[in-house]
């Protein structure tokens, strides 16, 4: 997998617990006053211990009005056998009266309502004051226990222990729908992917899913882009297309995008640019092209209007190219998960029996699918990325097009081979003399799509600031003498490219 130094952390129920009990110990031991008090300075202080003592040790008398835990009562302690209630001034016998830090009496009916009802207003009841208009005297999560509902204490411990994440501003909850995790995050590393422990990856800074190498604004901007274009591209998300030489529809029903018509045609061809899968491989030496998109040439004179046309169509043409490619890594990193699961769950075990190898060697083939997984993401969001890098900036766009067909291409030879090539080994009779070197097939596959992937978020992260030097090797007037150069380069003439649909 494309491997980040780990920036976060995955909080569950009972470690955001342990986390508030921490932080009330220690700054009631501090700061020598109750749990009580010191939960609510901390809830008043954004849960930070260190912003709790600091303010404290400048002015606690002035903390302590503020936030509302008094010193000394307001209304002083009484001896008599009956108290007035402030909010219905009916008598009651002292048993029968609660108050908090400044020493209001209210009856325990009256309390009860009174915080029942700001319970139910929403997570405001977590600075809830004493219910005398002019009292500041803060009601702590002591009086909840004693005095709310089951179901109003439960809400109340829900509010609370939301508070410590959601006031936090290096802390998440994670995203995905259902899941109660929360993501404790280390800035200052520049990557925001993060993945929890539900396996959902998202975007810490903007909690879109995952989208490294490309920045938040390219990504929110995409995503605004597909849904006002989302009825003109539904056709793109159908998975089926006529074969570019017979015409009869071919499903798509796998993950790598090498399709093979059925028999007798048997043309092999490109899914995304419909074009001979043969001009795809190692064996044409050419530079991998079918992420390119190039217009159309237009011939002949045209008046205002048609240009004018033309443009549109264009517009849509390359809009078309990016958000196909963008959509089919997704559904095929989509495909990769499941058959991960599938692999996990019944293939392995089937595949250790017919080759007699132990389950424990065959590690290699759930790497190659955690890459595959991996660099489908990447890929998809490059889409995103080609489609904002701006026309004028030839150089970079052609060695973006360079290190994304690289990848492309080794991860299209990657998904191929565990994909296809694994099957003859799964409904082998017996073991194979073959599997060994598939092993070395695959795991040498996944190094090197590793590799060029490696490469290719490395240069997008840098704003493909070395294209300079690429630059400077491809051009003409130079014969430079850098390795690899003149190879790297093979092939990126205007004849080798193609544009989207033949
Ligand atoms: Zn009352
Ligand atoms: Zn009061
Ligand atoms: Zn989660
Ligand atoms: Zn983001
Ligand atoms: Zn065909
Ligand atoms: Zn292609």
């Amino acid at each position: 997998m494309v491997s980040f130094q780990k920036n976060f952390c995955v909080l569950k129920e009972e470690d955001i617990l342990k986390h508030q009990m921490d932080a009330i110990e220690r700054v009631s031991v501090v700061l020598s006053i109750t749990e009580v008090e010191a939960s609510i300075l901390l809830r008043y202080f954004h849960w930070s211990v260190g912003k709790v003592h600091d303010e404290w040790f400048a002015d606690e008398e002035r903390v302590r009005n503020t936030v509302g835990i008094l010193e000394r009562p307001v209304v002083p302690p009484s001896d008599d056998t009956e108290l007035t209630c402030g909010i219905c001034f009916d008598p009651y016998p002292p048993e029968k009266i609660a108050s908090v830090s400044c020493g209001h009496p209210f009856c325990t009916t009256c309390w009860t309502g009174y915080i029942s009802t700001t319970i139910n207003d929403g997570p405001g009841c977590l600075m809830l004051r004493c219910p005398d208009p002019s009292c500041l005297a803060a009601v702590g999560h002591d009086m909840v226990d004693k005095l709310a509902s089951e179901e109003d204490k439960e809400k109340y411990n829900r509010y609370y222990l939301r508070s410590y994440i959601e006031d936090n501003r290096k802390m998440k909850w994670c995203p995905a729908p259902g899941c109660e995790y929360a993501i404790d995050f280390v800035a200052g590393s520049g990557n925001y992917d993060v993945s929890c422990l539900c396996s959902f990856s998202f975007c810490w800074n903007c909690t879109e899913e995952a989208h490294r190498p490309v920045d938040c604004s390219t990504v929110s901007k995409w995503i605004l882009k597909n849904s006002a274009e989302s009825e003109n591209m539904n056709w793109i998300l159908a998975n089926s297309k006529p074969c570019p030489r017979c015409k009869r529809p071919i499903e798509k029903n796998q993950g790598c995008m090498h399709m093979t018509c059925t028999p007798p045609c048997k043309y092999e061809f490109c899914w995304l640019c419909l074009g001979a899968w043969m001009d795809h491989g190692e064996r044409t030496g050419g530079f991998y092209a079918c992420n390119r998109y190039e217009v159309a040439k237009q011939e002949g004179q045209y008046d205002e209007t048609e240009r004018r046309r033309e443009m549109a169509k264009n517009s849509l043409e390359r809009y078309t190219h990016y958000y196909e490619r963008w959509a089919s890594n997704q559904t095929s990193r989509q495909k990769a998960v499941t058959d991960l699961q599938q692999l996990q769950t019944h293939n392995l075990e089937k595949l250790s029996d017919k080759q007699c190898t132990p389950e424990s060697q065959l590690k290699f083939i759930l790497e190659a699918w955690l890459q595959i997984i991996e660099c489908r993401r990447v890929l998809k969001w490059t889409y995103a990325y080609g489609y904002y890098l701006p026309d004028h900036e030839h150089a970079k766009r052609q060695f973006f097009e360079y290190l994304q067909g690289e990848a492309e291409s080794g991860l299209e030879r990657l998904h191929q081979c565990v994909e296809k090539d694994l099957l003859q080994f799964l409904n082998a009779d017996g073991p194979s003399k073959d599997f060994n070197d598939f092993r070395t097939k695959l795991a040498g596959l996944t190094s090197v799509t590793k590799n060029y992937f490696e490469n290719l978020v490395k240069a997008l992260e840098n704003g493909l600031a070395d294209v300079d030097s690429h630059a400077a090797c491809s051009s003409k007037s130079t014969s430079s003498k850098s390795t690899g150069c003149s190879s790297k380069t093979r092939g990126k003439g205007k004849g080798s490219s193609r544009t989207g649909g033949s």
